[in-house]
């Protein structure tokens, strides 16, 4: 019997490394699968779709809504952002697990979903807010007016930083990347989420039973 897999969901104001951190957990685990996300924001350079996101205009966008194709949605800096719910099915019955960089707002709805009790959730946070605005300006992919509007959310985003099961600050990527697996390799040994464990105990108390 295989375990239902697990989702796995990454927040943070932008500029915190966590696509940084999601890239080196799937590198790590490559049985992990991404969930790649819905926009209706314009691609950046080196983004395909399909990969990175699946570009849709916003017509296209509020179809996958209308039709109950979405596990969630929300409007992020103006774009509407959304995770297609099949993809996740598939993976969660198969037992792999799924990565989400998604934002709080979607964390909130994935965790009050019939599949609460699925979510593990973490929350990363910068070392500093100097630092976050570096990190945002260092990309190059921005301009000034989204960098501003971004620095101007990321106050809101983690003020949301209590809702999640984890917290850990990216001060260093490979500590905040041991700390990520840590947190993956832990939550995988949970009893309830070891389904061969009756029958494994089960067989032990046989071999008692035969002495
Ligand atoms: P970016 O445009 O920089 O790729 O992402 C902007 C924000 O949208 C990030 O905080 C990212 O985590 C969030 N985001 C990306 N995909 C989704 C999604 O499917 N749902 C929600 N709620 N947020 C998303």
């Amino acid at each position: 019997m295989t375990r239902k897999g697990l989702l796995i969901i990454l927040s943070s104001p932008s500029g915190a490394g966590k696509s940084t951190l999601a890239k080196r957990l799937m590198a790590w685990d490559p049985t992990l699968k991404f969930s790649v996300s819905a926009t209706t924001r314009a691609p950046r350079a080196g983004e395909q779709d399909g990969h990175d996101y699946f570009f849709r205009d916003r017509a296209a966008f509020e179809a996958m809504v209308a039709a109950g194709d979405m596990l969630e949605h929300a409007e992020v800096f103006g774009n509407l952002y959304g995770t297609p719910k099949s993809p996740v099915e598939a993976a969660m019955h198969e037992g792999r697990d799924t990565l989400f960089d998604i934002d709080w707002q979607g964390g909130q709805q994935i965790r009050n979903s019939s599949l609460g009790k699925d979510v593990v959730s973490i929350f990363i946070l910068p070392p500093s807010i100097a630092d976050l605005e570096s990190r945002l300006r260092g990309r190059g992919q921005d301009t000034e007016e989204i960098i501003a509007g971004r620095m101007a959310k990321s106050q809101s985003e983690i003020s949301h930083w209590a809702e999640y099961d984890y917290v850990l600050v990216n001060e260093d990527l490979d500590t905040a990347e041991d700390e990520l697996k840590t947190i993956l390799r832990a939550e995988r040994m949970r009893r309830d989420r070891q389904p061969g464990l009756t029958d494994f105990i089960r067989n032990l108390n046989k071999e008692f039973d035969a002495r």
